[in-house]
């Protein structure tokens, strides 16, 4: 488990720097593998960066502020003895998605539930997300 603190506040580290690099002028400069391939998705806010706009970066920090959190989160959860447990339901989440996302508070399935739950909350997600739907 102590493996698991680590990289966590590493990665917890990682995104703070980022923060404080954003918190003055746009940010364009990166520190390439900082990150390391730890995430198997690749982070939107690498993408948007590139650009270099204000507004991007103001929307990568609220990204990188929501990951801090999750990530302080987490560690609070490693020192209580709840890591590695959903929130939802209360089984174990699997390793490998530990693993890959070290800061999940819940498993695959209720994940896949409460994002179907968000999704059917947001209006301007049903209006852009599925524009097949004719019913
Ligand atoms: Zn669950």
């Amino acid at each position: 488990m102590d493996d698991v603190r680590d990289r966590i506040e590493k990665e917890l580290g990682s995104v703070m720097g980022r923060l404080r690099q954003l918190g003055g002028a746009v940010v364009i400069e990166e520190f390439p593998g900082a990150l390391g391939d730890n995430s198997p998705f690749s982070d939107p806010t690498e993408e948007v960066q590139v650009q270099g706009e204000r507004e991007v970066s103001f929307a990568t920090r609220s990204l990188l502020v929501e990951r801090a959190n999750r990530l302080a989160e987490a560690l609070d959860r490693l020192r209580e003895g709840e890591y590695g447990t959903c929130e939802e339901c209360g089984e174990p989440i699997a390793p490998a998605r530990l693993k890959a996302m070290p800061e999940v508070t819940t498993c695959v399935r209720c994940q896949d539930k409460l994002e179907r739950l968000a999704r059917r909350l947001e209006p301007a997600a049903v209006l852009f997300g599925e524009p097949e739907e004719e019913d």
